[in-house]
């Protein structure tokens, strides 16, 4: 514990600033977890303009200077505005040409030459205010090319001899643009645009895989993950390129944030419970929930929760197979998500022709979802592939027993119900086909209407379990040790 280390972690959300998903969660609770383990932390963010005025008002300015980026020598001006909260220095990149408008994602023409020049601004902007870390941990495609420019424009500059690692949360989304673009925006020497490198193919260079190969490690957000991405099925086109780095490549699962996660403190729900009170307490919440959504109100209902991004990784096809057969007069269903429209509009569908059945709520509402996670009995995970996902551990936090296919980090963190030994921590089936969704969310009311005992105890038991972030950060702190600069 001894030796300090300090990184600079660079990515393109944090709650609470800015969150669309789990990296959001990832960049505010493990840097958090960090600075209690003897590192020093700098998050460093775009300035969006969507973060909430209270945060803004609160920056203050670090200083400003241009930065050359364009391959025309175009060059922009990087204002850094600080905020310092809970032991996290958070560095935020000012410039209102990329991050003046709209939500952090809007569509690859605006966003390629923003995080462009969001990588390079990073860095420009920690050799500006002269803090060289040990680490630079860079997030998914939008930070990727971070490892890049280290190793490149900025080799012979105080941050050259920083380490670099590259996490992936996410492979499905990798920043694929043309080449020339590409080219433009980051005046980057041609011999990176090799094929072992930033080029995907004859037009499209890739940031992510560039970045994956300029890295000194990659990580990824669960062992199960890490693995599964070397497989084609898996692989978004880059299961070669991984398996070529894979002795740099490991697996670390995310943990949540349990200060912010926590139902005896959480103000947001209609009654605060802990694992002594959780089976009196958690049929309160119940009943609140259903008061407030429209359910029908009974506390004896079996009531599943679906809190995601609707879209086709999150196993949704299945669910909406089984939603008929699942309604059974003593199931009700809460959905919480947005998305596609064609899933939006399916939930909404059900909700009309199951009133007071099915609730859903085409949405996005922090106070809804701890409302959901702690008035429900249990949560769908079904997901075609899922790095780590965060919702089934904030589910068992709550109490509330999680239903997931064993994929990602599904399969790490849910050890499945053992009727022998009444062991595990929920309901879980592997093959992505509807008919084993049905039978897992079948076992999972068997067990709650003929067995409440053993239900019970599985509820107590996942509140019990550690799903913080310690031993991960850990694992982070040991990595950053092994990078020797
Ligand atoms: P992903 O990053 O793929 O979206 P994760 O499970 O890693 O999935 O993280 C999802 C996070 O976003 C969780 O904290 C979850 O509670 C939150 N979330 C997802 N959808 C909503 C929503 N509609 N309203 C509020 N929170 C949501």
């Amino acid at each position: 514990m001894s030796t300090r280390r300090s990184v600079a972690f660079i990515g393109s959300e944090c709650y609470p600033f800015v969150k669309t998903g789990g990296l959001g969660d990832v960049m505010y609770a493990l840097p958090k977890a960090l600075t209690k383990q003897n590192c020093d932390v700098k998050v460093i963010l775009p300035r969006y303009k969507c973060i909430p005025w209270k945060y803004q008002e609160k920056m203050v300015y670090r200083g400003s200077f241009n930065m050359d980026l364009c391959a025309d020598g175009r060059s922009f001006y990087v204002g850094i505005m600080e905020y310092v909260w809970d032991g996290v220095v958070y560095d935020f990149i000012d410039n209102e040409d990329f991050f003046g408008y709209g939500s952090p994602y809007t569509n690859l023409i605006d966003d390629i030459p923003r995080y462009c020049f969001f990588a390079k601004a990073a860095l420009a902007a920690l050799n500006y205010m002269n803090w060289i870390p040990d680490v630079i941990h860079c997030h998914d495609w939008q930070a990727a090319l971070g490892p890049v420019f280290l190793r490149t424009l900025f080799a012979h500059t105080p941050i050259g001899n920083a380490k670099s690692i590259l996490t992936i949360h996410n492979l499905r989304f990798q920043g694929i643009y043309n080449i020339e673009t590409i080219k433009y925006w980051t005046n980057l020497p041609d011999y990176v645009f090799n094929k072992d490198a930033l080029t995907q193919d004859w037009v499209n260079a890739n940031l992510l895989k560039g970045g994956l190969n300029y890295c000194d490690m990659i990580t990824t957000v669960s062992n199960t993950y890490a693995g599964e991405i070397q497989t084609p099925f898996y692989g978004e086109g880059l299961d070669a390129h991984l398996r070529f780095h894979a002795r740099k490549l490991r697996g670390i699962v995310n943990g949540i944030d349990c200060d912010l996660w926590n139902s005896a403190t959480d103000e947001k729900l209609a009654v605060p419970y802990d694992i002594t009170d959780v089976l009196t307490k958690k049929r309160e919440n119940k009943q609140a929930m259903q008061e407030q959504l429209g359910l029908v109100q009974d506390d004896h209902m079996f009531v599943v929760g679906l809190i995601s991004r609707l879209t086709d990784q999150k196993g949704l096809d299945l669910v909406n197979a089984v939603i008929s057969p699942m309604l059974d007069g003593h199931t009700q269903i809460v959905v919480l998500g947005t998305g596609d429209e064609k899933y939006e509009n399916a939930f909404r569908h059900y909700e009309g022709s199951h009133k007071g059945m099915v609730c859903s709520n085409i949405m996005y509402d922090e106070g809804r979802a701890h409302r959901i996670y702690a008035g429900c009995d249990a949560l769908l995970v079904p997901s075609l592939f899922e790095p780590c996902g965060l919702t089934q551990l904030i589910a068992m936090r709550y109490g509330t027993i999680p239903i997931v296919r064993e994929t990602g980090g599904l399969k790490d963190t849910v050890e499945p119900y053992n009727q022998f030994n009444n062991t595990g921590n929920g309901f879980t089936f592997d093959r992505y086909e509807s008919g084993l969704l049905l039978d897992a969310i079948n076992r999972a009311k068997t067990l709650y209407f003929t067995n409440r005992w053993c239900w019970d105890e599985m509820v107590q038991r996942d509140m019990d379990k550690d799903v913080s972030w310690d031993s991960s950060a850990a694992q982070y702190r040991a990595l950053y040790l092994e990078l020797k600069p």
